[in-house]
């Protein structure tokens, strides 16, 4: 049986640090689910469906859209879990910021659904301070991140924020 894994997030939008954990999880599982929630708290640039298709694209181009779905939900995360028969989820760590929301999340989803575990793999040191919200400030500056984002989400990012 395949071992799959899920991945959840904002993704707003998608960047190499993302990229990054969702092709080393490759390493581990199977096949991963890139999440994104419905009813997010946050309030983003781009919409549900400019998100679910920028990072799509990015999973064609770098051949991996066979062992990826792209699929977003409205609830908690562990309904689903329990809903597709995954049990695992997966989060990046970057140091310092990320780790005591993480463990609160990792705690709050067990104590919730006891056949969840979640697991954490390292930010590459490349991307280690990147967040999604540094890289829409940086093009809005008009900084160069190519590094940083996938070429075909920077040029969104551009034309997104020339819109605002
Ligand atoms: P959320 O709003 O759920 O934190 P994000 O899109 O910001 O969603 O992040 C999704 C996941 O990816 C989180 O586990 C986050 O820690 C991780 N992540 C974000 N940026 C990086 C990065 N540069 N390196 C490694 N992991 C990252």
């Amino acid at each position: 049986m395949d071992k799959n894994a899920i991945y959840p997030g904002t993704f707003d939008p998608l960047t190499n640090g993302h990229l990054d954990i969702i092709k080393r999880s490759l390493k581990i599982f199977d096949k991963i689910t890139v999440l994104l929630a419905l009813n997010t708290q946050k309030k983003t640039l781009f919409t549900l469906e400019e998100r679910i298709n920028q990072i799509k694209n990015v999973l064609i181009s770098e051949n991996i859209q066979d062992k990826v779905i792209v699929d977003c939900f409205d609830g908690l995360l562990v309904n689903y879990c329990r809903e597709n028969d995954i049990n695992i989820i997966i989060r990046g760590l970057r140091p310092l910021v990320d780790f005591e929301y993480e463990f609160e999340m990792a705690m709050a989803n067990r104590e919730l659904n006891h056949n969840i575990e979640t697991i954490f793999i390292l930010t590459d040191q490349n991307y280690f301070y990147l967040r999604s919200s540094l890289i829409k400030d940086v093009i809005k500056l008009g900084g160069d991140i190519s590094n940083k984002i996938p070429p075909s989400i920077k040029d969104e990012v551009i034309k997104k924020i020339k819109t605002f």
